[in-house]
Order: C-alpha cells, then sequence, then structure tokens
C-alpha cells in the first residue's frame, strides 16, 4: 500500500488506542502515547501507526507528502460537540450589564439575552448566517477541530428560521473542511409570545416542528433547555421523547444553573449527553454513570459568565461518568471558538489532568455525536482527522493557555491548515 502522507519522527503521538467508546474512570488518562511515533495516511483514511520507520508492507510515492514532527504533538483531531454556531449578530453590550452583576436569568428576563440573537438570527440571510457561521468554522479549524455539533434555537417559534440555521449547518457541512452534526433546539428558550402559554409551544415543537425535522433530516440529535424559567423536566422528557420517536438523538442542556434534576432526567430518558452540569446532584451524576450517559462541560461559560461555579469534572470521573470538553461556543454565555483555551480551562480550573482533556476533547467528544467508531483516536481504519501541535508534549500545550499551538490540522487525509507568521 502507498501512503498519501506520512508524518515521522513524532516526538509525542498521542493515539488515544482503546474502545471505540467514551472511557471511564482510569481510562481517561490512558492516552495510547507513543514517543518517535509515524503516522500514514492514505485517501481519507489511517493505514499505520507506530513507532520509528513505517513497515515494508507500506511504502510511499512519488507525490507523498513527507511531514518531519520532530519537537512536535500529534492528536486526533479535536471534536467540539457542543456549539451554537449559526447565529445572527453579537451582544457584547451585556458585558457591562455583566460586570454590574446581572445574572444570565435577570438579562433574559429584561427581554435580552437569547431574544435579541433570536431576533437578529431571524433577520439574517441564509447567505449572511453561513459567512458568519464559515468565519468561525475557519477559526475552529486553526484552532484544531475537526468536528463540530451545531445546534438551532434561534428560531424558536418561528420555525422558518429553525430550518434556515440546520440547513446553514448542513451545507457548511458540505462545503468546509470541518464536519458538522446538526441537533434540533427548538426548545431553546420560551417564546416571548408563549410566555403566558407555553403549554402551545412545547405542543407544536412535539406536534409539528420535531416530524418535519425527521422527515427532512435536518438533524442527527433533539436538544433541550432543562432549566428554571425555561422547560421544566416533565417538558424536557416529553419533548426528547418525541424526538426519540422520530428517530432524533437525546441531548439536554442540564442542571446548569439550578439543580433541576436534569442529570436524572439524562440518565431516565438515555441522553448520548447531558451538557452543563454545573449544578449536578450526586445522585444526578451516580445515575449518569449507570447509563453511561456523557458529562459534555462546558467550562469557558462559566468562566465567561463570572459564577465562579464549575462542574464537579473530577467527582463525575471519579465517580464513572465519561466526560467530553466543548466551547459552547454562542454569542451570548460562551462567545469563543478556542477550544485549546477550553481545554486549559479544564486543567487549570476544574483540574482535569492533561490526559483527561485530551481524552475528553477527542474520543469522548466523538461519542458524544456518536461517531465513536469513525473519529476520536488515531488507529488504523479511522478517519484521517489529526492535529500537529507546535509543542513539545501534551502537558505544554494545555500549560502554555490562551494562544494557539495549532502548527498544521489534517481533515479527511487532506492538510487542510497550515500556521502562518505574517509579520512585516
Ligand atoms: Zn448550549
Amino acid at each position: 500500500m502507498k501512503a498519501d502522507i506520512v508524518i515521522k519522527n513524532i516526538d509525542n503521538l498521542i493515539t488515544l488506542k482503546g474502545p471505540n467508546r467514551a472511557r471511564v474512570n482510569e481510562e481517561m488518562r490512558e492516552i495510547g502515547l507513543i514517543n518517535d511515533g509515524i503516522v500514514a495516511l492514505k485517501d481519507d483514511k489511517i493505514i499505520y501507526v507506530g513507532k520509528g520507520e513505517l513497515p515494508a508492507s507500506i511504502k510511499t510515492h512519488k507525490d507523498t507528502i513527507l511531514i518531519d514532527g520532530k519537537g512536535k504533538t500529534v492528536t486526533p483531531g479535536l471534536v467540539d460537540s457542543h456549539t451554537h454556531l449559526v447565529h445572527g449578530g453579537s451582544r457584547e453590550h451585556e458585558l457591562s450589564m455583566k460586570l454590574k452583576g446581572a445574572k444570565y436569568l435577570d438579562i433574559l428576563e429584561a427581554g435580552g439575552g437569547i431574544h435579541s440573537t433570536v431576533n437578529a438570527t431571524k433577520e439574517a440571510s441564509f447567505d449572511q448566517l453561513y459567512d458568519k457561521a464559515k468565519k468561525s468554522l475557519d477559526i475552529m479549524l486553526g484552532f484544531g477541530v475537526t468536528t463540530v455539533e451545531a445546534k438551532s434555537g434561534y428560531g424558536l417559534e418561528d420555525f422558518d428560521t429553525e430550518i434556515k440555521q440546520m440547513e446553514v449547518a448542513n451545507k457548511l457541512n458540505e462545503d468546509h473542511y470541518v464536519d458538522i452534526v446538526s441537533t434540533f433546539m427548538g426548545a431553546h428558550a420560551i417564546p416571548t409570545k408563549y410566555k403566558d402559554n407555553p403549554r402551545t409551544f412545547i405542543d407544536i415543537i412535539i406536534d409539528e416542528m420535531i416530524p418535519k425535522v425527521s422527515e427532512r433530516k435536518l438533524a442527527k440529535f433533539c436538544d433541550v433547555f432543562c432549566e428554571k424559567g425555561v422547560f421544566s423536566v416533565e417538558d424536557s422528557k416529553e419533548i426528547l421523547e418525541a424526538g426519540i420517536r422520530y428517530g432524533l438523538l437525546p441531548k439536554v442542556h442540564a442542571d446548569e444553573i439550578e439543580p433541576m434534576g436534569g442529570a436524572e432526567l439524562a440518565a431516565e430518558v438515555g441522553c448520548i449527553t447531558a451538557d452543563h452540569l454545573v449544578a449536578a446532584s450526586e445522585i444526578g451524576i451516580k445515575m449518569m454513570a449507570e447509563k453511561g450517559v456523557i458529562a459534555n462541560l462546558l467550562p469557558g461559560t462559566s468562566f465567561n459568565l463570572q459564577t465562579g461555579k464549575f462542574a464537579r469534572a473530577k467527582r463525575m470521573i471519579e465517580a464513572g461518568v465519561p466526560v467530553a470538553l466543548s466551547t459552547d461556543y454562542n454569542p451570548g454565555s460562551c462567545p469563543t471558538e478556542n477550544m485549546q483555551l477550553v481545554m486549559s480551562l479544564a486543567s487549570i480550573v476544574m483540574k482535569m489532568t492533561p490526559e483527561e482533556v485530551i481524552t475528553a476533547a477527542t474520543i469522548n467528544g466523538a461519542a458524544s455525536l456518536k461517531l465513536e467508531e469513525q473519529i476520536g483516536s488515531l488507529e488504523v481504519g479511522k478517519k484521517a482527522d489529526l492535529v500537529i501541535f507546535d509543542a513539545p508534549n501534551l502537558d505544554y500545550i494545555i500549560y502554555h493557555f490562551g494562544i494557539n499551538h495549532t502548527d498544521k490540522v489534517i481533515r479527511n487525509g487532506k492538510l487542510a491548515f497550515e500556521k502562518t507568521t505574517n509579520i512585516l
């Protein structure tokens, strides 16, 4: 067999070799490290992962791209499995409100927050949303992200806007290097119109929207914002179960602000992930461990909301809950595409080890999107998605925080990003 790309002399090759499922407990610290590693790629697949030189069975051809991994760390492509990628507008004006002590739910009640993004998203054309989301995807790719989840949820009762968001995500999935997985999240907030009659909105989601999303194959997942003043545990359960009946896999924004029983709900419904979990109860954590629900943690959001409260990542890992990490990129609570910063926050603030962090950002992220068979580790037969970091080891990437360590990104077997320095 002849390789198209060979990366050799890799100081730290982090393979994440292991079972094709979310890793738990000590598995989250077993990263399959190879020193002096070598990886060979052909078409869109990995054909060899090892140490030293290529075996005799794998040759190069005249156009094979040879990359020197000296002084570099190579990992699977990062997976950002929770974002609100497609949206209109930005909300920098809320910063001063937050600095004066306004809480997320205060801003929401004052008619700001998500409602201003809903209006901006409704007003934006398909092309405007596409261009804005593409710009963010380019940034994400530069930070080493090769797969992104994108939620709808800024149309709410305006189903055309919900559809527009999902169609933008699906079009970008076709056009862009980064792979995009679409999630329907009509249940992102109670629209102002249904403030006094949320039941009517819930019925519309269940009876009209979910069947259409499924029929038109607009999304793989269905998500609900289960929170005080938004959707109750009972409402969320009804919506998620309706999604399941129509083939949409369940995810839930759970226990972000109040301990609502969202983690318990996720276990009961069989959610693939429960996300946020800052206020998750001990019982909820145990139930998630039993059912294998992945805790998708978003420390960038806690940081930006200035609450000082972060999810208990270490407790969750100790309890046997598989942990993933994501940016939660959105214009309100977490306006950053920087997955590497999220990884540093996970370690510096939530005390996850660098090994746990890279597991959470690769194979456990892949499992959060039900893509663990295809991506998330560097093993023969998996997709050729990987990042070459200009860093001598994994700890360095986490420790030297807030900057971009990416040297090159290979996505689907093609060189998709290369660092350039333009100092004039
Ligand atoms: Zn979110």
